[in-house]
């Protein structure tokens, strides 16, 4: 945190710390909920604050693929994502992307990249999972 010019306060420590434990993409609702217990004097306010100086440094990622509310991702480094419509889930999807940050595109710099995928998750659709597989052997055939 030092290194990026963060001083390293138990907030921000224990608001990293939620975030590299939960990789579920929480809301700043969810990071209040899970780290007050250990900081009493905690507010909704410092929490946002924290999580804007987290983002603002690049030590996380926001977000802004569910309507409802922002969400936190512990790894700040661009991936694509699955929302699932039924439960709300936000997945990491490791598929590789064709355009990535840095490169350029008919003369214009990418600098940030957001891959989104809407549906409805492999546990809400206990076909989904096959139905994937079949369309990948297809395309590798
Ligand atoms: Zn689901
Ligand atoms: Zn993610």
């Amino acid at each position: 945190m030092r290194q990026v010019g963060l001083t390293p306060t138990a907030q921000r420590l224990a608001v990293l710390g939620y975030l590299e434990e939960n990789r579920t993409h929480p809301t700043a609702e969810e990071v209040y909920c899970g780290v007050k217990d250990g900081l009493p004097s905690l507010t909704k306010a410092t929490v946002y604050n924290v999580l804007d100086a987290l983002k603002k440094a690049d030590l996380i990622q926001e977000l802004t693929i569910a309507r409802k509310a922002a969400q936190y991702d512990y790894n700040p480094v661009f991936h694509p994502h699955f929302l699932c419509r039924v439960c709300g889930s936000l997945y990491d999807i490791d598929v590789p992307s064709p355009i990535r940050t840095g490169d350029t595109i008919r003369g214009h710099l990418v600098e940030a990249v957001q891959t989104y995928f809407y549906g409805v998750c492999a546990h809400c659709h206990p076909d989904a999972d096959k139905n994937g597989s079949k369309r990948k052997e297809r395309e590798n055939a």
